[in-house]
């Protein structure tokens, strides 16, 4: 594959990051619009923590038992790592991350910051209160960077980044076939990559690749594994589960399908479609209602053949380790085995972990 993906989604992200000539603007979750940020000329990425040496100044602003990412993103802020950047978007995707942003704006160095609000429940008010934190979005940054926001931008920004989610679900699509020959690093750097790099530059790399990908012909015995859960992009579990025989065929995280599903309507209201599309869009633990999210990955689970699945869940994430017994009795009904691996975001002792899932893979294959 081409190292271009690893590059920009490892050790060449800041350089280039810095090396684009657009206003960037940081964010943390999936539900951020940045189709919004493309319209204005911005260049919107994700923020991830991974240059975090050590947690001990944001564990001292929050409290050690947050969660790992959220204290490595907040460390990487506080270490004035973001310098560079013009603005950071916030969510409460859940208390964890409302008390991050509330410790950045007042600690951190950026000029613009704008948060919002995400409900639990699908209502119609509820969509309609989405809509207005929308467009005080659009107003604050037409403001704050002084730049137009049309409808004709909207639309081809929408245009832009469905192309991103289509040349994304081709790579899927492969893998539901049992087709794919990149393994789960190559795909999770694909992922990564799509959430940092201009999207114009990401997508002519993707098609390229996508031409030049052969269909995996071996059928060696695997079993076909689903990961759920925290967002999660450490390479040691992911080669720690293909080592053992088994290969990942899709990620239900933040970094994986809740990235890429869906299109958003290209019609004559386009923030009322890109409004529409991350109101309703499948996200994380805290914000969509359990049963629409474990139906949502049943139904995963089925289109990709999975033959078993594994929760990652980061210590302290509350949001995602209460829902794991419920989780749990719903994929039992269905004699579907499930893994529960808690861990830290990027510190993780591997070799604790590699015992229990090469012998929750190898007692399933043979
Ligand atoms: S991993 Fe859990 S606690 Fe951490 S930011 Fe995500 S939802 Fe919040």
């Amino acid at each position: 594959m081409d190292d271009w993906f690893e590059k920009i989604a490892g050790s060449e992200k800041f350089n280039y990051l810095k090396s684009v000539p657009k206003p960037k603007v940081g964010w943390f979750s999936v539900s951020v619009p940045e189709e919004i940020f493309s319209a204005a000329g911005l260049l919107p990425f994700r923020i991830t923590g991974d240059m975090a040496d050590n947690t001990n100044q944001a564990g001292a602003a929050l409290s050690n038992n947050y969660c790992s990412y959220v204290l490595s993103c907040l460390s990487e802020g506080l270490d004035n790592v973001y310098e560079f950047v013009d603005g950071v978007v916030f969510s409460d995707a859940c208390d964890m991350r409302k008390r991050m942003y509330e410790v950045w704006v007042k600690n951190v160095k950026t000029e613009y910051h704008f948060f919002y609000e995400m409900s639990k429940a699908f209502s119609q008010t509820g969509r309609v209160y989405f809509r207005s934190q929308m467009q005080e979005l659009v107003q604050s940054l037409r403001t704050h960077f002084n730049c137009e926001i049309t409808n004709a931008q909207l639309r081809s920004a929408i245009a832009l980044h469905n192309e991103t989610r289509r040349l994304l679900q081709r790579v899927y699509e492969l893998r539901k076939k049992g087709e794919c020959c990149l393994n789960g690093k190559d795909v999770a750097a694909i992922i990564k990559a799509a959430t940092v790099a201009n999207k114009e530059e990401f997508n002519t790399r993707l098609s390229s690749l996508l031409e030049e990908i052969k269909p995996n012909s071996k059928q060696t015995k695997s079993l076909r594994v689903l990961f759920t859960g925290s967002y999660f992009d450490n390479p040691k579990i992911i080669e720690a589960v293909e080592n053992s025989g088994a290969v990942i065929v899709c990620e239900d995280l933040s970094n994986g399908v809740k990235y890429l599903e869906g299109q958003i309507a290209e019609n004559d209201d386009p923030l009322g479609a890109i409004s529409d599309y991350y109101y309703f869009k499948s996200s994380c633990a805290r914000i969509i209602d359990t049963d629409i999210r474990i139906d949502h990955m049943l139904k995963l689970v089925h289109e990709y053949n999975a033959d078993a699945v594994i929760y990652f869940s980061l210590k302290f994430c509350d949001t995602n380790l209460m829902d794991f017994p419920y989780v749990q009795s719903r994929l039992n009904q269905e004699n579907i085995p499930v893994l529960l691996v808690e861990g830290e975001h990027h510190s993780i002792n591997i070799e604790n972990l590699k015992t229990r899932i090469e012998t929750f893979i190898q007692t399933r294959l043979y």
